[in-house]
C-alpha cells in the first residue's frame, strides 16, 4: 500500500510539473488511418529540455520530420495534389505524371503522396550538389530523377524553371495524360497548407497561442508566410523572425527592405545561390509564397553554417534529437531571440526533418572540415 501511495504522489507531482502543456488532443478517435495521407500533420510539439532550461525561456519544436515523408513538406505535396484535383487540372489513375523542381523534401513527399493517391512515376528535377542520399531515395520511391548544374534562377536551365518545361513537354507528349508542374515556390496551395494545418495546430497545442514568437527559415516561404499571417491574426503581439543562412538574401530583405545577397556573394562562383551547408532554407528570390506574409515577418536572425553544425551537434548529446540542417538552423535562431525575451515566456520553431536525410553532407564531419566548416558541439558563444 506504501508503495502503491508513494506511486500516487509522485505521479501527482510529475502531474502537477507539466500542467503548463496539456497533452496533444486526439479528437478523432479512430484507431486506424485511412491509407498514408491520413498520417499527415498533427505532429507533436516538443519542449526541448536542453536549450529551455539553460534559457529560462521554453523552446517548443513542431516535429515535422515526425510525418511519413520524413518532413515538413508532406502537407504541402498533400495540398498541392489536393488543390490541382478540386479545381479538375489533376485526375487520378490517368497516367498524369507531376513535375516538380525540389532539393528532395519536396520530392519526397511528391512522390509518395502521389503514390497513394494514384499518380504516376513523379518527375523530379534537382540540382546536382545536395546530398546524394536524397536522389537515391526518390528513385527507390519511383521517381524519375533529372539532375542538373546549379544555377540561377534567371537560366533556363535552372532546376524549377526545368521542371515547368518538362511538365509541358509531357501534356505536349501524351494522350490524355497530363504533365502537372506542382510549383512549390510560387502556387499558393504551400502557403495554404500552413495556415490551414500547421498553424492552427500550434495555436490549439499551445492553448490558444501561449508563446511570444514564433521562428523559421524559409525556402519556399511557405511554412513561415502560413503561419505568421496565421499568428498575427489572432495576437499582433506574437513575433515571427526568420532564421537565414549565411548567403540568403532574406534576412537583407526583412530587415532593411532589400535584397542584396547576391552582391555579397560577388566573387564566388554560385553567387546566384546560397551558399550554406544549410540544405532547404535561404533564397535569393521573392517567391510568392514568401511574400504572403512578409508584413508579418517582424525581424531576422542571420546563421552560420558553424553556429548550425554545433546546434545539431548539441541537440543530439543533450536531447537525443537527430535533426537535420534547417532544423539546426531554427534552433539557432530560437536560441538567439530568447535572449532578449522575458523569463518564463515560450518561442516555436519548426523542426522540418530528421539527420537521416543528411548524412553525407550536414552530418558528414570529414565532409564539413573538407568545406572548412568547423565541426564542434559546443553552443557557448549561442547561448550565453
Ligand atoms: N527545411 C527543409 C528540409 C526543407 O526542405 C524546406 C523546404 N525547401 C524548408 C525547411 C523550408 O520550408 P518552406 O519551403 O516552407 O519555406
Amino acid at each position: 500500500l506504501s508503495t502503491l501511495y508513494a506511486m500516487y504522489k509522485l505521479n501527482k507531482e510529475n502531474k502537477k510539473k507539466k500542467a503548463q502543456y496539456s497533452p496533444i488532443i486526439i479528437e478523432d478517435h479512430r484507431q486506424i488511418a485511412d491509407g498514408l495521407t491520413d498520417l499527415i500533420g498533427n505532429t507533436p510539439l516538443i519542449r526541448i529540455p536542453s536549450l529551455s532550461n539553460a534559457l529560462g525561456v521554453d523552446i517548443l519544436g513542431k516535429c515535422e520530420f515526425m510525418n511519413p515523408g520524413g518532413s515538413v513538406k508532406d502537407r504541402v505535396a498533400l495540398k498541392i495534389i489536393q488543390d490541382a484535383e478540386d479545381r479538375g487540372d489533376l485526375a487520378p489513375h490517368t497516367n498524369s505524371c507531376i513535375f516538380e523542381g525540389t532539393v528532395g523534401s519536396t520530392g519526397i513527399s511528391i512522390a509518395m503522396v502521389s503514390k497513394a493517391k494514384g499518380y504516376r512515376a513523379e518527375a523530379i528535377i534537382m540540382p546536382d550538389d545536395v546530398s546524394a542520399e536524397k536522389a537515391d531515395l526518390l528513385v527507390k520511391l519511383g521517381a524519375e530523377v533529372e539532375k542538373v548544374r546549379p544555377a540561377s534562377i534567371i537560366d533556363k536551365k535552372q532546376f524549377v524553371n526545368l521542371a515547368k518545361v518538362r511538365a509541358s513537354q509531357y501534356t505536349e507528349r501524351t494522350d490524355k495524360a497530363v504533365g502537372y508542374f506542382a510549383d512549390q515556390f510560387e502556387r499558393l496551395s504551400n502557403w495554404h497548407a500552413h495556415y490551414d494545418g500547421t498553424a492552427p495546430e500550434i495555436w490549439k497545442q499551445t492553448e490558444d497561442g501561449q508563446f511570444s514568437a514564433f521562428v523559421s527559415g524559409a525556402g519556399t516561404g511557405g511554412t513561415i508566410s502560413g503561419c505568421a499571417t496565421y499568428f498575427k491574426q489572432r495576437n499582433s503581439n506574437i513575433k515571427t523572425i526568420l532564421a537565414d543562412p549565411e548567403g540568403s538574401g532574406l534576412y537583407n530583405r526583412v530587415k532593411y527592405g532589400v535584397m542584396f545577397a547576391s552582391q555579397e556573394k560577388e566573387g564566388t562562383k554560385r553567387r546566384h545561390q546560397v551558399d550554406s551547408i544549410v540544405e532547404g532554407i535561404g533564397i535569393n528570390r521573392l517567391t510568392a509564397n514568401f511574400e504572403q506574409g512578409l508584413e508579418h515577418i517582424n525581424d531576422a536572425v542571420r546563421v552560420s553554417d558553424e553556429e548550425a553544425v554545433a546546434m545539431s551537434r548539441y541537440i543530439m548529446a543533450n536531447d537525443g534529437l537527430f535533426l537535420g540542417s534547417s532544423s539546426a538552423c531554427n534552433l539557432v535562431a530560437a536560441v538567439r531571440s530568447a535572449k532578449k525575451m522575458e523569463k518564463g515566456s515560450s518561442i516555436v520553431t519548426i523542426l522540418c526533418d530528421s539527420g537521416g536525410r543528411h548524412l553525407s553532407r550536414f552530418w558528414d564531419d570529414s565532409r564539413l572540415e573538407e568545406l572548412g566548416i568547423k565541426v564542434r558541439s559546443d553552443i557557448y558563444d549561442i547561448i550565453a
